[in-house]
């Protein structure tokens, strides 16, 4: 096995089993084989032979062409072993619920994962409290208590604290909720507006839009839907957050209406979630598919299917730090199994990444994935029963039979890719040459394709390098191709309508949703903003994060910043 240093140091720092005086106990081939041998236990519930599949998800994960979500990675093996990465809790609008959930949220979080979290059923600010007579302090000031216990947890635990708080357009603290970030760091959370069609429409007809309690039903005033939507533009553009998540697209496809509705995604936006759900999820690293210079279906096929047999043993073996979370998973059985090194894998079949050949290749690539691992959960379901919610799912009016009520999913894969050296998710290259530093130690990263490329082509020289150390980009180097430039196009230098095309390629055939970040240049303008939020809504994403280069971001997920 060769992982890169960079590689190396993160497993080191986050993933190898450890003694009690921090030293690692194991080597990386010693965590995967922990990882898969772990995982294979749950054959033997099924009267399988568990060793066959051990060495079957070995091979998977060994030659770094899948990877589980981290706390998969970290936790397997161990006594509590928690291995989902997204969770979401309810919140009730009573101080027992919503102890109860930082309770539950503080758990979590400990264990690994990260958590979602719809405030909207809080009273807003100032309403009455009728035990106390006093008044309440509303959803954002209960956001805040979640914000502060999650940074003294992290402070013992694995990595930083990761929450999505969501809040409804219609809920009376709207306002607050939307400017939080420009005011307080919130560094815990990534924050999301829950927008309904019905805004939308409002918006789009210039119209009033009510604001209701959620406590008595009434609405309490009325305000233009354009006020709203410009107070959202407005702080996004300045910090990134809030982002926006469309609630109404998200339940057109819940799987599971007859079980509840999704309020909330976990803290990256990729997966949506009922309160008290939870997924595991895992990612084939599409880098690896490359043969001859077209993808390797055959293989992928092969994969897709033994990573989804991954995904639901792990569901049997996970210990839950919550038990009603334990009886909603099992119930659904979420997975969400997607992909990272998709700017990798275009570059090595030679498609710049704004080609509509990209476009085509993402729909083909997921409708595959998404069809493959569709079969392995109805096959699972043969061999070991539908999901036991099944009953009344959208599935089985379809007459599916599924052993799980999702299957796909992106995530961000930030910290996974790094192990498998390879571009994050479905994003394009954010430089071709950075620093990153890792504890005390700085790595430098130079696109090592590039290199490659420009070695046989011959315009590497130190000068060519220590360019492209200074701008991270190709542009205005007159000695590159400009076949290699276009092949190599950065975040920055792809327009916002191209990076919300290939979202809306890849989220065409995803059960879940589709991690994404819209990159913006820093003279990126407000108006540009609004035009692609409402762009993100036409094309039916699920949500939309936007990130001006230059603005200031509270949360990045960046293992750089873990300390
Ligand atoms: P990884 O590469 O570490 O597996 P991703 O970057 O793909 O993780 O993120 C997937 C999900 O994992 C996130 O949406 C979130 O739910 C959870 N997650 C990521 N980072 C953290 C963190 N620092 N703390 C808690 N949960 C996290």
């Amino acid at each position: 096995m060769i992982f890169t240093d960079r590689a190396k140091t993160v497993l080191e720092i986050r993933y190898l089993l450890k003694n009690e005086k921090g030293e690692p106990i194991e080597n990386p081939e010693q965590l995967f084989q922990r990882v898969s041998s772990y995982i294979a236990q749950a054959e033997k519930i099924y009267k399988k032979n568990s060793f066959e599949w051990e060495e079957k998800f070995h091979e998977l994960i060994s030659s770094l062409r899948f990877l589980p979500n981290s706390p998969a990675l970290m936790n397997a093996g161990k006594p509590k072993a928690q291995l989902a990465a997204c969770f979401v809790l309810p919140i009730e609008d009573s101080i027992e619920s919503i102890f109860k959930t930082l309770k539950d949220a503080a758990l979590i979080l400990q264990s690994g994962g990260g958590t979602g979290f719809n405030f909207s059923s809080l009273r807003p600010k100032g309403d009455v409290v009728r035990s106390t007579g006093g008044v309440a302090s509303g959803p954002v000031s209960f956001m805040k208590i979640f914000d502060k216990a999650s940074d003294i947890i992290k402070q013992g635990g694995a990595r930083r604290g990761a929450n999505m708080g969501v809040l409804r357009v219609d809920h009376p603290d709207i306002f607050e909720f939307i400017r939080i970030k420009r005011i307080e760091s919130l560094s815990n959370f990534n924050i999301s507006v829950a927008v309904t069609d019905s805004f939308m429409e409002a918006l789009f007809k210039n119209d009033y839009f009510p604001l209701i309690n959620p406590r008595t039903k009434e609405v309490v005033r009325k305000v233009k839907a354009k006020d709203i939507f410009d107070e959202i533009v407005e702080s996004a553009w300045e910090t990134g957050d809030p982002g926006v998540i469309f609630i109404d697209t998200i339940n057109r496809s819940n799987p599971t209406p007859h079980i509840g509705q999704i309020d909330s995604t976990n803290p990256c936006g990729e997966q949506p979630l009922l309160p008290y759900e939870a997924c595991i999820l895992g990612s084939l690293n599409l880098s690896k598919y490359v043969k001859e210079g077209k993808i390797d279906f055959e293989r992928l096929e092969h994969d897709v299917k033994t990573a989804t047999r991954f995904l639901d043993d792990a569901i049997d073996v996970t210990h839950y730090p919550v038990p009603e979370v334990e009886k909603m998973h099992k119930g659904n059985r979420k997975i969400g199994l997607g992909i990272m090194g998709w700017a990798d894998c275009l570059v090595e079949l030679g498609i710049p990444y704004n080609h509509k050949k990209a476009l085509a290749l993402a729909e083909q690539v997921m409708q595959f994935i998404s069809e493959k691992s569709h079969k392995a959960s109805q096959e699972l379901a043969q061999e070991r029963g539908v999901f036991p919610n099944f009953k009344g799912s959208v599935w089985e009016k379809k007459g599916i039979p599924m052993r799980n009520a999702t299957t796909t999913t992106i995530a961000p894969t930030g910290t996974i890719s790094i192990i498998a050296d390879c571009s994050s998710g479905i994003e394009p290259y954010f430089l071709l040459a950075y620093k990153q530093r890792i504890l005390d130690t700085e790595f430098e990263i130079i696109n090592k394709y590039l290199i490659e490329i420009a070695q046989k082509q011959g315009f590497y020289s130190e000068d060519f390098i220590n360019q492209l150390r200074q701008k991270g980009t190709l542009r205005g180097m007159k000695e590159v191709p400009l076949r290699i430039k276009r092949l190599f196009k950065t975040a920055l230098e792809i327009t916002p309508e191209e990076h919300i095309q290939m979202q809306a390629s890849f989220q065409k055939y995803t059960d879940n949703a589709v991690s994404k970040t819209i990159n913006l240049s820093q003279r990126t303008r407000k108006e540009d903003v609004a035009r692609i939020f409402i762009l993100a809504y036409k094309k039916g994403l699920k949500g939309i994060t936007i990130f001006r280069y230059g603005s200031k971001r509270g949360t990045l997920l960046k293992i750089s910043d873990a300390h």
